[in-house]
């Protein structure tokens, strides 16, 4: 147990105002504006606590800009669109996708760039890296322009704050961060009846788990409504399922998993990301049946990319480059478990590798 700056002031807080849920837990965690996870480092990479898709190889990237420019084509290619990235990061994602679209005719023209994100360490890190194509940053979904928009987000839905409730009978009881003694420990609420839960009677029994992410549907809503309003497509891509059974909220410090009331503020807080609620919230945008990313990185053309790479490299770096290949698609990698949420206007083509004309 570490008594980091941040367990002292949640241990304050908790004992002023009593035990807080998951979400405020995880919100002040991952985001304290002095002690918060992300507000204050850079996490990724083989020095930092976890590594996501675009920081394992360019192909991710690179293909998932040929989608974007693909779908901007086949509506025609408007001539002014938001390319927008939700938690970019080191920024190195819409790097790769700018890289793979300059020679896309008109494509560069026409997008204007809006990146979301909360972290002022992370967005001068963005700022470096993407100086040349003038982003704009906003922390919020609402100021997305009422305009055709391409999006695009990885592992950014998982860092947002979740509620878990347990099944009790046909109540639910919220677990909560209480005081320990050292520390923090999970408590449970007095059950109460849940209308919002109603629909998860049917697939629970007493003592199950189930998870809520309050934050990610009006995102996922305002989404929707501008890219059914004004065209355009989203690409959503992170760990989870349609919808999740029991505890997934997991921290990760050093690549290792670790106790997630350890050390609050030193380890990424994350849960999977339930994809249906999503899906449901984006209405009247279209959602393409959930592919799994390594299938949707062969269909879009992962194998021709990476041999294309492959004949410029030899000893280690092409040892590598097949390990990040495989990583990013292998069923025991990160191609099972990782799925790709796609949104479109109703009646436009479907976005690339999602299309429900092939089986997968
Ligand atoms: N997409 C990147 C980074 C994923 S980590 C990659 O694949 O490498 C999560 C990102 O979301 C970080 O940039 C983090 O600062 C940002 N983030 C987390 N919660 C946020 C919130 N509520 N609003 C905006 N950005 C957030």
């Amino acid at each position: 147990m570490a008594v980091t700056p941040l367990m002292e002031k949640l241990r304050r807080r908790i004992a002023a105002e009593g035990p807080m849920s998951l979400a405020d837990f995880m919100q002040a965690c991952l985001l304290d504006p002095d002690q918060g996870y992300y507000a204050t480092r850079d996490p990724f990479g083989a020095g930092g606590d976890f590594i996501t898709s675009p920081e394992i190889s360019q192909m991710f990237g690179e293909l998932i800009g040929l989608t974007l420019a693909q779908s901007w084509m086949d509506q025609g290619s408007p001539q002014t669109f938001t390319l927008a990235e939700a938690g970019p990061g080191r920024g190195t994602l819409m790097a790769d996708i700018l890289r793979a679209t300059r020679s896309v005719p008109g494509f560069h023209d026409a997008m204007r760039i809006v990146l979301i994100e909360a972290s002022p360490t992370l967005r001068s890190i963005q700022a470096d890296k993407l100086a040349e194509f003038t982003p704009a940053w906003t922390d919020n979904f609402a100021d997305l322009p009422k305009r055709p928009l391409w999006f695009v987000a990885n592992e950014f839905f998982d860092a947002l704050p979740i509620r878990q409730f347990q099944r009790r009978g046909e109540g639910w009881s919220e677990r909560m961060i209480a005081l320990a003694d050292p520390g923090l420990a999970m408590a449970l609420s007095q059950p109460l009846p849940m209308p919002d839960l109603a629909h998860r009677l049917g697939d629970t029994v007493d003592g199950d788990i189930v998870e809520v992410c309050p934050a990610a549907e009006p995102i996922a809503e305002t989404i929707g409504a501008r890219i059914a309003a004004h065209g355009g497509a989203a690409l959503i891509v992170d760990y989870g399922g349609w919808h999740s059974l029991g505890d997934t909220f997991q921290a990760l410090q050093a690549h290792e998993p670790v106790d997630p009331l350890a050390a609050p503020g030193e380890a990424d807080l994350t849960a999977h990301v339930d994809f249906e609620p999503l899906a449901r919230a984006a209405a009247p945008a279209v959602a393409a049946p959930l592919v799994t990313q390594g299938v949707f990185l062969e269909r879009i053309g992962i194998t021709d990319r990476a041999r294309a790479l492959a004949k410029r490299l030899s000893g280690a770096p092409l040892d590598s480059h097949i390990a990040a290949h495989r990583r990013l698609t292998h069923p025991e990698e990160m191609g099972s478990l990782f799925k790709i949420l796609a949104l479109t206007p109703p009646n436009a083509p479907a976005l690339p590798g999602t299309d429900t004309g092939e089986s997968s």
